[in-house]
């Protein structure tokens, strides 16, 4: 992919904003993420960069305010696309508690649904996950630290995790619509264009 000369404008805040939240049509439907994914790769490609030069701070009260806008709008329960797809790490303390809840040895949780990665780390040996039943979470209120967090949109420090982010850009329908209103609050064009 051709790396451009970073044409990005320098960066000022404007006072007292707020997102504008321009009424996008919300896309949920998986199909259209992916082709999405395709289609504007080197898009995201540019506005990855383009992000990277943006103040990160401002970036996150964004981000954040499009997270508190967009999630409520969108069912999880309709989706459950991250609990097909992704690998989640567990930790020892997660085992004994969900061992606790399934009444079985933390042992026995392991064998059945525990695996080491090649990095050495705890996973759930399967994907789909074990405890997904229809799109909803069988085990919802001792689901692992992973799943709580993700998409991960509420964190700080978005502009050091974008690559990890759109990572599931064309997976997760919350992070999807997110990017592509912050692309409309900070005006960015498509350099890929
Ligand atoms: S434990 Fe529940 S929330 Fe986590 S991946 Fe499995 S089904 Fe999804
Ligand atoms: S977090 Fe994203 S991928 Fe997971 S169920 Fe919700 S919308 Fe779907």
């Amino acid at each position: 992919m051709p790396i451009h000369p970073a044409p990005y404008a320098p960066y000022i805040k404007p006072s007292g904003f707020f997102p504008t939240l321009r009424p996008l049509k919300i896309e949920t439907n998986l199909t259209q993420l992916q082709q999405a994914e395709l289609e504007k790769a080197d898009e995201n490609f540019y506005f990855k960069e383009f992000l990277a030069h943006y103040d990160s701070h401002h970036v996150d009260t964004l981000v954040h305010a499009l997270n508190d806008t967009i999630t409520p709008k969108i069912d999880c329960t309709a989706c459950g696309n991250c609990c097909r797809s992704l690998m989640i790490n567990v930790t020892q303390p997660e085992v004994e508690k969900l061992a606790g809840h399934l009444n079985m040895s933390a042992d026995k949780v392991k064998e059945k649904y525990v695996e080491t990665s090649l990095m050495g780390d705890m996973i759930i040996n399967r994907i789909p996950c074990h405890f997904l039943s229809g799109n909803t979470c069988s085990i919802y209120e001792h689901r692992f630290n992973e799943c709580r967090d993700f998409p991960g949109l509420h964190k700080t420090n978005f502009t050091s995790r974008l690559f990890a982010t759109f990572m599931h850009y064309g997976r997760c329908p919350i992070i999807y619509n997110v990017i592509e209103q912050l692309k409309i609050e900070v005006g960015f064009t498509n350099q890929a264009t």
